[in-house]
């Protein structure tokens, strides 16, 4: 865990040196890869002894980590404030963990109707089938609304900010507020945010990364991390997850590891192209609307620059409402330097199709045009904006 002082140096600062304290690597930079299932006891008492220390960085088995994912764990906690964090193979399951730890049946969990696809089919299947009904609310509620939202039974509140795809940035402080106020916990995927909302200084429980993302950084692994802030919350989650066999891979630890020493230029250059990007893209007269939060036509964009300190590069385009989904395609299919594909926060830019593939059911899906997810990579910017140009021609 960093030290305080070490708190106030700059993001790329800490991301340089994060996980690289108290691992033994003969002088060499970086941590090794710690491959492992078998570990050895040094003597049979220590075998006895070790089930009270399973919460505690001792060793016993691969299952419940080693070096390589403590190293990543520490540069987590480094990012997103918290106390301690518990590494897992996906950002899926670092979503269901959680949930499925704080819910039982009988219970009622509340998630947002703009939450990550996987996450309101889990809630809609899995979920559903072991007792746990799921109310999905419109993100933009007020601190009133949710709190008329929370039933006796509620003991979850789940946030995602900005929403999937559509991109609404919540209230998470008053969010949290209503929560707390009825004795739930209040869950985050923070996947967007990454460090720019620190979501234990607004109020959440538990933060959710999918690592896959800007983390990983290189569209090579797949990772998930579950941040807490208190160490009750830590040992339910980690209790959770060690009885699924939840486990992430120590390579993939140590790629994610390897992503983090770039990650805040990566950030700032591709948010920045980003903007310059979607400030195009609303000049143009096939787009109706861009759905990114650091633009200042973002209807929540006061709240994004009241709680985060910057963005990213994933955003949302609504083409004019004189083309249809296969308008769309054309315009998709045309371009050179955007790949087709899911996933994000890699070097390279990505336009997916969105309307069509995603469920709202407390708001419409109808968002008045054919909607694409763009994620800009770090190409030149000059290059992707000319071949978003030439695609858009298409269409006339
Ligand atoms: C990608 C993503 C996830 C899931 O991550 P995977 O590693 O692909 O399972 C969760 N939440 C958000 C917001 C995501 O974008």
């Amino acid at each position: 865990m960093p030290e305080d002082n070490e708190k106030k140096l700059g993001f790329a600062t800490r991301m340089g040196h994060g996980g690289r304290a108290g691992v033994k690597v003969h002088g060499f930079v970086n941590p090794g890869v710690h491959r492992g299932s078998t570990v050895l006891y040094p003597d049979a008492e220590a075998r006895r002894d070790s089930g009270s220390k399973r919460f505690e960085r001792y060793m016993t088995y691969g299952t419940q980590g080693g070096p390589t994912h403590y190293a990543l764990e520490d540069v987590i906690v480094d990012i997103e404030g918290g106390t301690r964090c518990i590494i897992v193979g996906t950002g899926l399951a670092a979503v269901t963990v959680p949930l499925t730890a704080f819910l039982k049946n009988g219970d009622h969990c509340l998630l947002p109707d703009s939450c990550y696809g996987p996450a309101r089919t889990f809630a809609t299947t899995l979920m559903k089938d072991w007792g746990i009904e799921t109310t999905f609310y419109d993100p933009c509620v007020d601190e009133a609304g949710m709190a008329a939202l929370i039933q006796p039974n509620t003991k979850v509140v789940y946030l995602e900010s900005p929403g999937s795809h559509t991109f609404e940035i919540q209230d998470v402080p008053a969010l949290a507020r209503a929560a707390h106020a009825r004795g739930c916990k209040v869950l985050m995927d923070n996947t967007w945010g990454i460090h720019n909302f620190q979501p234990f200084e607004h109020g959440v429980d538990v933060s959710i990364q999918a690592l896959t993302k800007y983390v990983g950084g290189h569209s090579d692994i797949l990772l998930g991390s579950i941040t807490t802030n208190s160490e009750e919350d830590y040992r339910t989650i980690r209790a959770a997850s060690s009885s699924m066999g939840h486990y992430a891979s120590p390579d993939d630890c140590w790629l994610a590891l390897r992503g983090v020493r770039t990650m805040a230029m990566r950030l700032k250059a591709q948010e920045a192209a980003s903007i310059e990007v979607a400030q195009w893209l609303e000049q143009q007269p096939q787009v109706k609307r861009v759905l990114h939060p650091s633009l200042p036509s973002h209807p929540q964009h006061a709240l994004f620059k009241r709680d985060f300190t910057g963005g990213c590069s994933l955003f949302g385009v609504i083409l004019d409402q004189r083309y249809d989904q296969s308008d769309m395609f054309r315009f998709v299919n045309a371009l050179q330097h955007y790949g087709i594909g899911a996933s994000w926060g890699g070097f390279e830019s990505l336009a997916l199709p969105t309307s069509g593939f995603i469920t709202r059911t407390a708001g419409s899906e109808d968002l008045g045009g054919p909607m694409l997810r763009v994620h800009i990579g770090l190409e030149d910017v000059n290059d992707l904006i000319a071949d978003l140009a030439q695609g858009l021609r298409v269409l006339n």
